[in-house]
């Protein structure tokens, strides 16, 4: 992270759609235009989130996964062995909450790059670090169902062989960090050793861009919200697979910290890491103050060197009003600022 400030600011990716694209508020919310005009109205949607996330002094900037409709579905409808007429009704997330899914019916295929025109465009609009998302293999096969591979452990294999095929065309396209989605890996736990961190790492292999892992409550939804309320006074899911991704190929790990119920001593558990650490929460009617911001960037900074600190937000921001995710925004940029002061990094 050379190039890049101390405790670089950055999101975890998603952002609001304004109402003029899609139906907002809402996840996987249809589009309002098609054709030509629905991608220049993603364009319009991805550059106004872009001059948003420069004026409030993110360094590590994204298109605010302007161009997809869910963060897992936008790379899984161009490829080729999912039917998406086949919708299979399942629980997902170990069964928080209920989808209807698209199914893997034959031999999966990229027959060609799905985001890299989308990371070009993003790419000739900044001259910041560009980071693009991409979900993680576990947390694909826990959102469609399986008609083919019978294994899952074997169909996540397959999905990281096109990620990373998939990676190295957005790296082509001068994205400077990938992230891969993993909230499925506070879930399954011990299938994260078994395959799932594997399947991550083969998504992963050879790439130049900085690597990043996003691991998760999920977004400020209502299922995610009761699923909350079930782990207890202190979550020690964190506890489980951190050791296994500090010894992986993995250069960075994107965490909840603001406002949950994350155990902060979690952080000594990525001593070789550089850390997203959330000081943004995704709940729905909270906007954080620089102040608040800068006291979550403090109090992770007791845990792992500022150093190799990133403030990121907790999660997306797809489901929240967009005038309040503008103002996160805003906090991040002003909170991280605050904290730089304090830490003697400005
Ligand atoms: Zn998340």
């Amino acid at each position: 992270m050379a190039s890049s400030p101390p405790l670089a600011t950055t999101t975890v990716g998603s952002l609001p759609k304004p109402d003029w694209l899609a139906e907002p508020e809402k996840l996987w919310a249809a589009w309002r235009l098609d054709g030509a005009a629905l991608q220049s109205a993603k364009e319009r949607a991805a550059l106004e989130w872009l001059r948003a996330q420069e004026e409030a002094g993110i360094d590590i900037v994204g298109d605010g996964e302007q161009f997809r409709i869910h963060f897992v579905h936008g790379f899984l409808e161009r490829l080729d062995g999912i039917d998406w007429t086949r919708k299979t009704r399942m629980g997902i997330r170990n069964n928080r909450y209920e989808a209807e899914v698209p199914t893997v019916t034959g031999p999966l295929a990229r027959p060609a790059p799905v985001h890299a025109a989308d990371a070009a465009f993003m790419r000739r609009s900044t001259t910041r670090r560009l980071k693009v998302t991409l979900p993680g293999p576990m947390t694909i096969c826990d959102t469609l169902a399986d008609g083919h591979y019978g294994r899952r452990a074997d169909m996540a294999m397959r999905f990281a062989e096109l990620l990373n095929a998939e990676a190295r065309d957005l790296e082509a396209a001068g994205a400077d960090v990938i992230q891969f989605d993993e909230p499925a890996f506070n879930v399954f736990l011990e299938e994260v050793r078994d395959w799932g961190l594997p399947a991550l790492e083969r998504a992963m292999q050879g790439l130049k861009a900085t690597t990043v892992v996003h691991i998760c409550y999920g977004y400020g939804i209502e299922a995610n919200i009761q699923w909350k309320d079930t782990l207890g006074d202190a979550w020690r899911q964190y506890e489980t697979i951190f050791p296994w991704i500090n010894a992986s190929s993995v250069q960075q790990v994107s965490l909840e910290f603001a406002g949950s119920r994350v155990p902060h001593e979690v952080l000594r558990l990525l001593p070789d890491k550089d850390l997203l650490v959330g000081a943004i929460e995704v709940l729905p009617g909270k906007l954080e103050t620089p102040e608040e911001v800068a006291a979550n960037i403090l109090a992770a900074s007791r845990h792992a060197d500022s150093a190799r600190l990133l403030p990121c937000t907790n999660c997306g921001m797809a489901p929240l009003p967009a005038a309040l995710a503008r103002g996160k925004l805003q906090a991040l940029g002003a909170g991280a600022a605050l904290a730089r002061a304090k830490l003697g990094r400005g």
